[in-house]
């Protein structure tokens, strides 16, 4: 029997779900300071919609997805990703008559059959945002503000902002035909993938992570050269905004993102900590995505964000990460005091006191043991002429000084001394 967790997937453990919960938190409060509203999605969805709304041509579609029969004979795919599903949603639901751009977060597992590698994995997390609604460069500054606001909330820097344009679908037929012409030539030199897209798909060659495909899309013609005057003017004001508000940017004339529904904006954040994997976060403009599921025509922006290298981030740039929430009082009793310290500790903890007692029936010696190992603040020895008296020492465990107290008052003490 092999009753491990299969490959590519990760037990996340304590005390590293405090990081994670912290990670999230703080991206939840930055959702609602800009008034992001969050949106649940099925881990599941119908094949058919991650092949028209992620592209049959994309790698996702084509070798990365855990597609299965259910019993009904239905294909099902667990989610690659969360856009298209928010993007089905949005139209089954009738979003679109809510005020516009309806604004989408989401916080969920995706899976992806991929090689392992550190900060790559077969299920993984993404925090996500969706502006569903407005075609306007403001929306797109506004997410990459966001973004700004969310990473400095962490604590965050030295992550690099790459921004691009890939034009839309009326100049990027110009642009993919100056593309073709260049690669040609280079046809045989390409790796097999590469040879593919060439009639599929050549703007994704830009994006190759083989040596050979990468030296050969350095020299190419890239989309930026061919934007149409809207889809200049859109890039200009987007670059305009950010300026104004102080967001650092490099302009990367290479990034086309490795999804299909992409038009115009494009934009990736790298770090230098997560090594090759360097992406944390992905984004950028899908104005006919909406109508390739099925909706009205309807433009939009978003981003996802893997969270496993955000924190490989956070812990390359050694952010302190935060803890488990230790005992702030450990109450130690004898078997004849054991009912009452129960009832003490719900008291404290209906006060909103963190209160810890031993519940494995350790001896005194060992309960002292076992408070010093979980680092309580405090511990309250509890016996009979405590009780009797209702006082008792409070010990900190820090320095060894003590405090009398009434059992009575202990709630208000413990929170003052804590403050
Ligand atoms: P990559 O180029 O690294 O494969 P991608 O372009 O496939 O990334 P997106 O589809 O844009 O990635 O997903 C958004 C983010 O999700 C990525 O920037 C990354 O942080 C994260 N991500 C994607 N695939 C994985 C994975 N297999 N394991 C962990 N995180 C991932
Ligand atoms: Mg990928």
């Amino acid at each position: 029997m092999n009753l491990t967790a299969p490959r590519g997937t990760q037990d996340i453990l304590p005390p590293w779900t405090t990081a994670w919960q912290w990670l999230e938190r703080k991206f939840q409060e930055s959702c609602e300071l800009y008034q992001y509203q969050e949106i649940r999605i099925p881990t599941f969805e119908h094949t058919e919609l991650f092949q028209r709304g992620v592209g049959a041509s994309t790698d996702v579609v084509q070798k990365e997805m855990y597609t299965f029969e259910d019993k009904a004979g239905r294909s099902l795919t667990l989610r690659p990703e969360g856009t298209a599903g928010t993007v089905r949603s949005y139209i089954e639901n009738g979003l679109s008559s809510q005020p516009s751009p309806v604004k989408l977060y989401y916080q969920l597992t995706a899976f992806r059959y991929e090689k392992m590698q550190k900060g790559r994995y077969r299920e993984f997390h993404q925090m996500g945002c969706e502006c569903i609604g407005s075609a306007e460069a403001t929306a797109d500054a506004e997410l990459i503000s966001l973004l700004s606001h969310y990473f400095k909330a962490l604590g965050l820097s030295e992550i690099q902002l790459k921004l691009n344009s890939i034009g839309c679908p009326k100049c990027r037929p110009i642009f993919r035909q100056k593309l073709m012409d260049y690669l040609r030539p280079h046809l045989a030199e390409l790796c097999e993938d590469c040879k593919q897209r060439f009639d599929q798909n050549p703007m994704r060659i830009l994006d190759c992570k083989q040596a050979r495909c990468a030296e050969i899309a350095e020299e190419a013609p890239a989309p930026l050269d061919y934007l149409c005057d809207d889809c200049r003017e859109h890039w200009e004001s987007l670059k305009a905004l950010l300026e104004a508000a102080n967001i650092p940017y490099q302009v990367d004339r290479r990034i086309v993102r490795g999804l299909d529904y992409y038009t115009r904006t494009v934009f990736e954040y790298v770090s230098s900590h997560v090594g090759t994997q360097g992406t944390i976060c992905g984004g950028g403009r899908y104005d006919g995505l909406v109508e390739e599921v099925g909706g009205q025509p309807t433009p939009a922006v978003g981003f996802a964000m893997g969270v496993e290298r955000l924190l490989l981030e956070a812990e390359g740039q050694k952010i302190e990460l935060p803890q488990p929430a230790v005992p702030q009082i450990f109450v130690a009793a004898f078997p004849e005091t054991q009912q009452q310290a129960f009832m003490l500790c719900a008291q404290l903890r209906a006060e909103g006191l963190r209160a810890a007692l031993d519940i494995c029936g350790r001896s005194m010696k060992a309960q002292l043991k076992y408070a010093n190992r979980m680092r309580a603040d405090y511990l309250l020895l509890l016996g009979a002429d405590e009780l009797a008296k209702n006082c008792a020492k409070i010990k900190k465990m820090s320095d060894g000084s003590e405090v009398q107290v009434h059992l009575d008052e202990l709630a208000s003490v413990l929170k003052s001394l804590e403050a």
